[in-house]
């Protein structure tokens, strides 16, 4: 995890945001307001936060610091619009779902370049998201009609048996920068497809991408206070949404530290939750695979964001007998990617997102090589912006390293030798978190072994990416738990209500 440098994240107290330079089509879908009630609101006090690009340093605009007072009234809103959703047919809901994705469907363009500039990813992955968070959208506004409750054989003869299936209440989630679109589409959809209302606290680093949703939720027509987007302190805004008792569910993703943190606030009023949280995802490349698709398969998990997502692979298992064939293939591949500013079209590696995480991603490399890994190939500064970092390929890496316990969250790859499956599969599992991991092979029992004993909640076999609307996301372990996506994902933001009949006469 990333932590805010001080350099990315400024209050003043000023009421009046500046003037944003973004080169936009539409810029009313920059606000400079938090989203609350179906109007544009700033902080009584006028204190707001600066958010700036982070190829650079550029000011993206600025956003309202709320207090305590102000997310709690956006809860009494939440509360009164669930009411009246929950009430509303599951066609309907669907219908202005639809609409919401056709906005943002219409606005992509936009929306790509708002989120390169706060987030720093190239264009080609902004535009990416937007389609891969408009899929979750489609997708729920479809599954909430498929919402089916249950009848179930009677045990008496007087009585009998009704499962109903309900919505949870009022909703709310916390979400982390680096998918600043399609981590709030894949909570919000479902909330709000089944008949729950949702407040969202986007990262402070990347809270346009949220507050653009808004003004499009606005214009497809959704109620007053069903989905509102709220920005300030973490702690101030976090705290109210993890401890009003009004509020039934709080969905988190983000680091581990912090949804254990989280979790805690959220015991006190026994709330349902769902936690998706940080990973250490094992690429495992057995000698029988093709290796020109493990190739292509670990750059797409490596570098994506910069090597900045919850299920990059972390750690690189080659099996010795292949490895330097395949360090060889990779690296040729690797350096030719392009690093730089994300606007430009053919950028495939950006700017990492603060200065931090900039020296988190040298810290270890310097661990590493301190204590006998090879550096490859990359590593270093690039030359257009001091947070881009050229791709970086070390060879030789092994568990008394740094790197082998911490998500890099940079554009590093790890490489690690390994001679058997039984050792490969305890070194891949050695670890406390369970999100993602990877393998390649062509054998078909070695593929059920493997599979079956990966401690992960995602596995991924002779692909790299494995994140999709349809299938269900999420971790074991210490990556949290509840899913996201498919039928899975709508269990999240249900009620399972019992009814008992008695139909003696
Ligand atoms: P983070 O530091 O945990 O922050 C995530 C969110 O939590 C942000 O909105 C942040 O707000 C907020 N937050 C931080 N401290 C808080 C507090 N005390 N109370 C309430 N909210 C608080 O994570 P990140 O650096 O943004 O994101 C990277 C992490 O997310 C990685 O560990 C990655 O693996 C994980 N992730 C997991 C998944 C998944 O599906 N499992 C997906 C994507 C990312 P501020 O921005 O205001 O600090």
């Amino acid at each position: 995890m990333a932590k805010s440098s001080k350099t990315s994240k400024k209050t003043a107290k000023t009421a009046k945001p500046k003037k944003s330079t973004l080169k936009l089509k539409n810029k009313a879908l920059l606000k400079q307001a938090c989203f609350i009630n179906n109007d544009w609101k700033t902080a009584k006090t006028g204190e707001m936060i600066d958010v700036v690009n982070p190829f650079d340093g550029s000011l993206v605009g600025q956003v309202p610091s709320l207090s305590k007072a102000e997310v709690k009234k956006a809860v009494t809103h939440s509360q009164k619009a669930q009411k009246d959703w929950a009430k509303k047919t599951a066609f309907h809901r669907a219908e202005l779902l639809h609409k919401w994705a056709d906005l943002i469907e219409q606005n992509k363009q936009d929306l790509a370049i708002m989120m390169t500039a706060e987030q720093g990813k190239p264009i080609k992955e902004s535009l990416g998201e937007i389609d891969y968070a408009n899929s979750y959208i489609r997708f729920f506004a479809e599954e909430g009609k498929r919402v089916y409750g249950d009848t179930l054989p009677n045990d008496k003869d007087d009585l009998r048996y009704v499962v109903l299936k309900q919505p949870v209440g009022v909703c709310a989630s916390v979400t982390p920068w680096n998918f600043p679109s399609a981590m709030i589409t894949r909570k919000v959809a479902p909330a709000l497809a089944v008949g729950c209302s949702m407040i969202v606290k986007p990262a402070t680093q990347t809270p346009f991408s949220a507050l653009a949703l808004g003004e499009l939720a606005l214009q497809a027509g959704f109620p007053k206070g069903l989905l509102q987007i709220v920005t300030g302190k973490s702690d101030v805004v976090g705290g109210v949404l993890t401890s009003d008792e009004r509020i039934a569910k709080f969905s988190f993703t983000g680091s581990t530290e912090v949804g254990r943190k989280l979790m805690a606030q959220c015991a006190e009023t026994v709330k349902k939750m769902s936690m998706e949280l940080g990973g250490n995802a094992p690429f495992i490349i057995f000698d029988d695979a093709d290796l020109q698709k493990a190739c292509d398969g670990l750059i797409a998990s490596k570098y994506r964001n910069a090597g900045q997502t919850c299920v990059c692979a972390n750690r690189i298992y080659v099996q010795n007998s292949i490895k330097d064939k395949f360090v060889k293939l990779y690296q040729k591949q690797v350096e030719q990617l392009k690093v730089g500013n994300g606007m430009n079209k053919n950028t495939d590696i950006g700017a990492l997102i603060n200065q931090d995480a900039m020296k988190k991603a040298q810290s270890l490399i310097k661990d590493a090589t301190d204590k006998g890994a090879k550096l490859v190939t990359g590593g270093k500064v690039h030359s257009s912006s001091k947070l881009c970092l050229t791709p970086a390929i070390l060879d030789n890496v092994d568990e008394s390293m740094a790197m082998a316990s911490t998500e890099i969250f940079a554009p590093v790859t790890a490489i690690y030798g390994f001679d058997t499956e039984d050792e490969v599969i305890q070194r891949a599992n050695d670890t406390i978190f369970g999100l993602a991991c990877y393998f390649y092979t062509n054998d078909l029992q070695r593929s059920w072994r493997v599979s079956e004993q990966l401690e992960y909640g995602i596995v991924g076999q002779n692909t790299g990416l494995i994140s999709t609307a349809v299938a269900p996301f999420g971790g074991v372990k210490q990556s949290g738990f509840g899913r996201e996506g498919s039928k899975y994902g709508v269990e999240e933001y249900l009620t399972t209500k019992y009814w008992a009949i008695n139909v003696a006469d």
